[in-house]
């Protein structure tokens, strides 16, 4: 086959299998995940910015993912970093890394470790070069030179300190040496300082300088972080140093006309950076590209420069409510944060929202935590409206975001974070970033946390105290049947010795009688009928007793089963004939049983008893016992039937 035609058949290949591959996702539009460390700071902010506006307009969709540095140590960043664990080739196609979100510390091997699987496709790097991907990249010498030219030559400096950035960063070395080389070339040497990209290291290092050079006249430092953070030092803490030093910084981030004096510093060409980073997804080159675009410097008022007309930046808060967001919306349920957070959402011009939470309890990080694989959305705010028809339904945690919502607007431009507080991971949340404040959405997503945080916690409790009243009634209800099962009979369920001990002296304390009778009654010949009918038949007979025994006396009289045969009933009935006939009156009932293969009979003995204070209940029941004997001895005599 000749080599073009070979081409062609394997670019059509490719086609099809691309297709079929966008069929399979039923995707209609290309989706690039971007890695960002805050997207509020340092120069995030922008290339976020022309990333967004360039795929906005070639139709693409954009997800942002916000963590910080993978391989950082801090145990606040690896928390965040769970977000990148969402990255999932179901959504994804390409895959755009900043340096910042994934430093060039993280080897080859780690690389392809943690990217695995999340994209079949192409994969940019921003700000440094990896073997077998595609990179994009800046100029730092061109900005720095133009820099340091124009200290030395407009402002006429001649005693610097240059900030050193993180001493393993290449891009912080190639800054650094770029600047230490351009001010060799007037024959200055700086005072060499070392710090590291972010703020904390360089407060420290302008309290040094403040003391140790306050004599110096130019610092020049690695980014528009530190020289920030060191301008904004002196106008809180040492206003006296105001304009005394010129401070220039690096990258021309969003915060860098926030500042007063708004900062001198060195740009990137976001704009040219992200066509091409479009530019390469679109057209899938087969050779791995290495774009390097030059840096310029900006001049404003840090470095000395008077008379500088300073652009308005935006205000980086929508003040719509009169208190901030984690003021105005508090909630115990989620129905009423809900309702909350909609109208803090439309108040803010926010596109869309939606609150997805893992079909899990909330869980803490270990090296090896998986996304759990399915999620909720719990929350759905489109356009202006909650939408609870789309709220409640279970999806795959790969999706991101169900079907329907997801395709509800395209292309999209979304930033997906994830929800934790403190150790417990429960979700994440997705913003629609094509209109709204960034600043808003981000204090937004802290009052998600902590509410739905609270909510949980606040709803656990809740569960734990129902479950704690549901517990101390059934106690409750466990100790009287306790109460009852040792008071009672199980076979005749009549009171049995200790039940009947408790309810006469009950009754005797709160009665006014002065006279009752204690009947003592055996069964005739129970021996006999277990010997002849069996154990069973004898069970029976006691129940059949039992129950007779009931019949015939009132439910206010005391009866008691007090072992084997023997019943004791105490019946507040002070005439011995009517006892009398009561007794005969169970015999009579007793002989009128037909379901039992034998005639049953029982034996009673009376005692009448009169109440005094030196009543006792023991002796009473012998007396009957000893009746009860007697009769007894004259049916086995013949003497009675
Ligand atoms: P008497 O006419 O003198 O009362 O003789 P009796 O055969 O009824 O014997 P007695 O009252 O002296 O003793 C009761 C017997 O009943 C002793 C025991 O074998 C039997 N018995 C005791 N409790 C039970 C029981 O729960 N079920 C059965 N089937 N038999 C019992
Ligand atoms: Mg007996």
């Amino acid at each position: 086959m000749p080599v073009s035609v070979f081409a062609i058949t394997l670019k059509l290949e490719r086609a099809i299998w691309l297709t079929y591959w966008q069929i399979m996702k039923n995707k209609s539009t290309k989706t690039i995940a971007l890695l960002l460390t805050e997207l509020t700071r340092n120069n995030n902010c922008r290339i976020f910015a022309e990333l967004k506006k360039e795929a906005t307009k070639q139709k693409v969709n954009l997800i942002t993912f916000e963590g910080r540095t993978l391989q950082s140590k801090s145990y606040a960043d690896k928390q965040r970093n769970f977000a990148y664990q969402l990255i999932n080739k179901a959504r994804v196609d390409h895959i755009i890394t900043t340096s910042a979100a994934v430093p060039d510390s993280l080897t080859s091997k780690q690389f392809d470790n943690f990217f695995n699987g999340k994209t079949e496709q192409l994969i940019i790097n921003y700000y440094l070069k990896r073997p077998k991907q595609h990179s994009i990249r800046v100029n730092n010498s061109t900005g720095s030179a133009q820099l340091v030219e124009h200290l030395v030559n407009h402002h006429k400096y001649e005693k610097f300190i240059v900030i050193r950035g993180p001493v393993r960063d290449a891009n912080a070395n190639q800054r650094f040496a770029t600047t230490i080389s351009s001010l060799e070339k007037y024959n200055i040497t700086p005072v060499e300082l070392q710090a590291t990209w972010d703020s904390q290291a360089s407060i420290q290092v302008i309290k040094n300088i403040i003391k140790d050079y306050p004599d110096y006249q130019a610092v020049i430092f690695p980014n528009d972080e530190t020289a920030i953070a060191a301008l904004d030092y002196i106008n809180n803490f040492k206003p006296e140093f105001k304009g005394r030093f010129a401070i220039v910084g690096f990258d021309n981030s969003e915060n860098a006309k926030n500042i007063s004096p708004q900062l001198t510093t060195v740009d990137h060409p976001h704009a040219a950076m992200a066509q091409k980073a479009l530019e390469l997804i679109n057209t899938q080159p087969s050779e791995y590209v290495d774009a390097i675009f030059n840096t310029t410097a900006v001049f404003r008022g840090s470095c000395g420069c008077h008379g500088h007309i300073e652009d308005t930046c935006p205000t980086q808060r929508l003040f719509t409510g009169n208190y901030n967001i984690e003021e105005n919306i508090q909630a115990l349920s989620h129905d009423e944060y809900f309702e909350k957070l909609s109208i803090a959402l439309s108040e803010r011009d926010i596109l869309s929202c939606s609150i997805c939470l893992y079909q899990s309890e909330p869980f803490k990080l270990e090296a090896t935590t998986e996304v759990p694989q399915v999620s909720k959305l719990a929350f759905q705010y489109y356009n202006g409206t909650r939408q609870t028809e789309y709220e409640n339904q279970a999806f795959d945690t790969a999706l991101i975001l169900p079907d329907d919502v997801y395709q509800q607007k395209q292309p999209q431009c979304l930033l997906v974070k994830n929800l934790f507080y403190n150790d417990a991971h429960f979700g994440y949340v997705v913003f629609d970033l094509c209109q709204g404040r960034i600043q808003d959405i981000e204090d937004l997503i802290v009052n998600i946390s902590t509410t739905l945080n609270i909510i949980y916690l606040f709803e656990k409790m809740q569960s734990a105290l129902k479950e704690n009243e549901r517990l101390v009634a059934s106690l409750a209800k466990d100790n009287t049947n306790l109460k009852a099962i040792s008071a009672t009979d199980e076979m005749t369920e009549l009171l049995n010795r200790r039940g009947f001990y408790q309810a006469i002296c009950q009754r005797i304390e709160n009665t006014e009688l002065t006279e009752f009778s204690l009947i003592y009654a055996d069964m005739d010949k129970l021996k006999y009928v277990n010997d002849t009918f069996g154990h069973q038949a004898g069970d029976l007979a006691i129940e059949k007793m039992a129950n007779v025994l009931k019949s015939v006396f009132r439910a206010t009289d005391i009866i008691c089963r007090i072992g084997g045969d023997e019943f004791v009933i105490c019946a507040f009935i002070a005439d011995e004939n009517i006892v009398q006939q009561m007794t005969q009156r169970v015999n009579s009932e007793l002989a009128k049983l037909t379901d039992l293969e034998f005639k049953i009979s029982m034996s009673f003995g009376i005692y009448l008893c009169k109440l005094s204070e030196d009543f006792d209940l023991e002796n009473a029941i012998k007396q009957a016992d000893k009746k009860l004997y007697q009769q007894k001895q004259l049916k086995k005599h013949g003497l009675i039937l």
